[in-house]
């Protein structure tokens, strides 16, 4: 295994593992950090390359930004080779507390796994060392550098960021989008749009050094972030617009969704399940359905 192509050093302290639609990033320290984890088809993979770039050393923490079945599948595994504790929102925990959470989750991933070609079904034992975060809130790595928690909801209600200081990485989750193949940022407003817009405000004003969302790829230079994360509100405030008139011309949650996904997000960078995209697209439509009504 030529491990030099398996992952890449970002900074002092940082690297990203190359994982086919799913970055992960890697923080090692007095104690070593992981943000999420990505889906189960990829967790053997994941346990090697984070083995090897420790060598011996253990990975401590997994650090959650949303409770999603393709954030959250390789948990168990994780946590049953290191031993590791998985902090998240209060949000994030509670659901994956949650029997009918974790039965989803693993059925989503079981679906990823048939679209990969794989047909292990996937199982999501209960999971333990489940610990808080909220905003504000720091988490030491070494004496020098840490973590500070930002709630960033709108894509879920359940979304952290997190900012690693003080060299201004930012950790966003799925808050700023995904940037798809054909260079578009897909939002993903699928909880509440106005949440969403605020968070994403929130993050532009952090000016951060680096982005490393964790799909597709991560941005270096603070222009670069500035931008990006620009293109994304522009993005999301385009769709919202795009949606809003499509309602207005007496279309349907359903008719909508599929234009959209058809028209908009031709070239999707992370594939999985039909389901997932369906329910997503669904989820934003509902979300700026919900603008246009008195509450
Ligand atoms: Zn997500």
């Amino acid at each position: 295994m030529n491990l030099n192509k398996l992952y890449t050093k970002l900074s002092e302290n940082l690297f990203v593992l190359h994982e086919k639609m799913f970055p992960l990033y890697l923080i090692t320290g007095k104690e070593n950090f992981l943000i999420d984890t990505s889906i189960s088809a990829l967790q053997e993979n994941i346990y090697k390359k984070i083995k090897s770039l420790l060598s011996g050393r253990s990975l401590d923490h997994i650090l959650l930004t949303h409770s999603h079945y393709d954030h959250t599948g390789a948990l168990p595994f994780l946590q049953e080779k290191f031993n590791v504790s998985i902090s998240g929102s209060k949000r994030t925990i509670e659901l994956l507390q949650k029997e009918d959470v974790r039965v989803f989750i693993a059925d989503m991933n079981t679906r990823f796994n048939n679209v990969l070609g794989i047909s292990e079904k996937i199982e999501f034992p209960e999971l333990k060392k489940l610990h808080i975060l909220k905003e504000g809130d720091r988490i030491d790595i070494d004496e020098n550098r840490y973590f500070e928690v930002i709630t960033s909801p709108g894509h879920t209600k359940c979304s952290l960021s997190f900012l690693l200081m003080p060299d201004k990485i930012l950790f966003p989750g799925d808050a700023a989008g995904v940037l798809e193949k054909n260079n578009k940022i897909k939002p993903l407003f699928l909880s509440d749009y106005s949440s969403y817009v605020i968070s994403l405000k929130k993050l532009i004003k952090i000016e951060a050094e680096m982005l490393c969302p964790p799909h597709n790829k991560y941005i270096i230079g603070k222009e670069k972030v500035r931008d990006h994360l620009m293109q994304a509100l522009e993005s999301t405030i385009d769709l919202k617009d795009k949606i809003i008139r499509s309602l207005e011309s007496g279309a349907g949650i359903e008719d909508v969704s599929e234009s959209i996904l058809e028209k908009e997000f031709p070239l999707p960078v992370v594939e999985g399940p039909k389901k997932a995209f369906n329910i997503n697209l669904n989820s934003m439509v509902r979300a700026v359905d919900k603008l246009t009504k008195p509450s």
